[in-house]
């Protein structure tokens, strides 16, 4: 399988032949294309810390700003064991693509450091947060960097990295981080508006299908921030969310499922009740299949047999391109990563915004203002799928490339 990086990388080379007629200076396009194909500024750090018991541990952190033409670099942190250079890097490129497909002034980046987290307990966590907002405090700022959560980070992890930050630069900028918990400058709905994005996202498309949401069978991959506000605010919308699953496996039933119930049950008992496989849950008969955990989960194994009519990228690049091909003969239409979760980057410029002026929106002006910005977007991509008869993929891409290479134009970087 190609890596997470070189898919990133395929997936601007595929756009670049698309959009070569668009450009008359071929020289300065094709130098942008390769501009693009690397990150501006990488970073790689061990860092470490003392354990409970004594000891000391080091481990691996990035942070990748892959291109900041359409404003200041924008990109979650990720705990996981699985972080690698090769998932940042591609991950900050589809960061760059995210925002200018959302039309939100900022370029794309991301971090991570290679940790299981659950191995470490609450004091740990916290030295290891601000062990990294250390080492990231040089390179980032309101105007240059803005990080947030991801994979096993939360808000408390972004308040103790703000208190790091602050301290180091002896002032307070609250807009430097986002996903933060609202006592100290979070917005509201900051929380939900990933799920709540892609929800608007299954709203506007089932619409231009003219499905009615109360016939439409879902099937969501993932039980955590993304995936359970997700299945919450899409059965509150009328669908019907018949499995949900977590690492160790899923829970299916074709009436529908009590979204609150399930998670109440594994927080209590510390796992979910299952009675099927995550494999089982993604080849389920359902209208939309909604991977919201994991990338790479859809390959080339498995793509030929879904079963679903459409795959709402709820997880960051969890469709191998090599599936896509698979799931494109197949007439399954895939609504890419960089709208359907685009959300949560939307609230977080939200965010940014109210700390700049120091002002803060209710909620439904939160959501007024995403349901606007993630339509607009949704639009702006069924326009060129139906001039140019191409995937949402390739039109999502063409739109972002296209507003970032004239960015990088303007600018006179090529
Ligand atoms: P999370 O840590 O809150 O939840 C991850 C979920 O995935 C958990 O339910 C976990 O049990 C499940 N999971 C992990 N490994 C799995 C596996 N192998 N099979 C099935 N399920 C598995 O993370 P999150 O914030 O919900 O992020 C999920 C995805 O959404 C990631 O790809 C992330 O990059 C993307 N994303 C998150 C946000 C956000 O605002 N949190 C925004 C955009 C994109």
């Amino acid at each position: 399988m190609a890596s997470f990086f070189a898919s990133a990388k395929k997936q601007i080379d595929d756009i670049a032949i698309l959009l070569w007629d668009e450009y008359s200076e071929k020289d300065r396009f094709d130098k942008a294309i390769n501009l693009l194909k690397t990150p501006q500024h990488f970073y790689q750090k061990k860092i470490s810390i003392t354990l409970d018991n004594g000891q000391k541990k080091s481990f691996l952190a990035f942070r990748s700003q892959h291109n900041d033409a359409r404003g200041p670099f924008k990109g979650g942190i990720r705990f996981h064991p699985n972080v690698s250079q090769d998932e940042v890097k591609a991950l900050s490129i589809l960061m760059t693509l995210k925002c200018a497909v959302a039309g939100i002034p900022f370029g794309g980046s991301k971090g991570g450091v290679v940790i299981d987290p659950a191995k470490l307990s609450q004091s740990e966590l916290k030295k290891l947060a601000q062990a990294y907002a250390g080492f990231i405090t040089p390179y980032i700022g309101q105007w240059r960097d803005i990080p947030a959560p991801d994979v096993n980070t939360d808000g408390q992890i972004m308040a103790w990295m703000l208190e790091t930050f602050e301290k180091k630069i002896n002032r307070h900028e609250p807009a430097t981080f986002t996903g933060k918990p609202v006592a100290l400058g979070g917005s509201l709905g900051r929380i939900e508006a990933t799920g709540q994005g892609g929800v608007y996202v299954l709203k506007v498309l089932a619409e231009s299908k003219k499905l009615k949401a109360k016939n439409m069978k879902l099937a969501v991959q993932g039980i955590g921030n993304v995936g359970y506000w997700f299945a919450k605010l899409a059965q509150k919308a009328g669908f019907k969310v018949i499995a949900i699953s977590d690492s160790s496996g899923g829970i299916s039933n074709p009436k529908g499922l009590n979204i609150d119930k399930i998670l109440k049950i594994k927080n209590e008992k510390g796992k979910l009740y299952k009675n099927i496989t995550n494999v089982e849950l993604l080849e389920l008969p359902v209208d939309v299949l909604v991977p919201a955990a994991f990338e790479g989960v859809i390959n080339k194994e498995n793509a030929g047999r879904l079963k679903a009519k459409v795959v709402l990228e709820m997880a960051n690049g969890p469709t191998t391109p090599e599936a896509e091909e698979v799931l494109i003969k197949k007439k399954i239409d895939v609504i890419p990563d960089i709208l359907a979760n685009s959300g949560g980057v939307t609230v977080s410029y939200f965010e940014w915004v109210q700390n700049l002026h120091g002002y803060a929106w209710t909620k439904e002006k939160v959501n007024q203002e995403l349901k606007k910005t993630i339509t607009r977007a949704f639009d702006d991509i069924n326009k060129i799928v139906r001039e140019k008869k191409i995937s949402f993929r390739k039109a999502a891409n063409y739109l972002a490339l296209k507003r970032i290479i004239d960015a990088m134009m303007l600018r006179g970087r090529v």
